[in-house]
């Protein structure tokens, strides 16, 4: 299995984990953007919102919530955070395992700015 977040599932790449169950796996971002910069993923590998089906939804439910519980773990449920999914290229998707980045712990930047 070539897929990094597949790896940090399994345990063969280390991560600072924060959150997990059966179904999904949180940790630290390696290089985070915000004061709290965590991912979320699905244990089990998609490779992006593109790819989710029906079947999925259930899943990505767990997701949210996880994205909750991580949030309020981490003492910014009060003062916001965003939750994140970058698709494809013109997102800057880098890894193809779906994840969703959990942002806050200061005044983040409005959605929409361009490089
Ligand atoms: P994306 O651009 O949405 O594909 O984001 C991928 C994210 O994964 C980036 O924010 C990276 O900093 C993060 N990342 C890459 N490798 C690791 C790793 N080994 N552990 C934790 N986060 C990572
Ligand atoms: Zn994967």
């Amino acid at each position: 299995m070539s897929c990094l977040f597949c790896k940090i599932v399994e345990g063969t790449i280390p991560s600072r984990k924060v959150y997990e169950d059966e179904h999904v796996l949180a940790f630290h971002d390696i290089a985070p953007q915000a004061p709290v910069h965590i991912l979320v993923i699905p244990k089990q590998h998609f490779a992006a919102l593109n790819d989710a089906q029906p079947e999925h939804i259930e899943l990505l439910g767990r997701i949210q919530l996880a994205a909750q519980h991580v949030a309020k773990e981490a003492g910014i449920a009060e003062s916001g955070y965003r939750v994140v999914t970058n698709n494809g290229p013109d997102a800057g998707q880098v890894v193809f395992h779906i994840h969703y980045h959990v942002l806050g712990g200061e005044k983040l930047a409005t959605l929409g700015g361009k490089e």
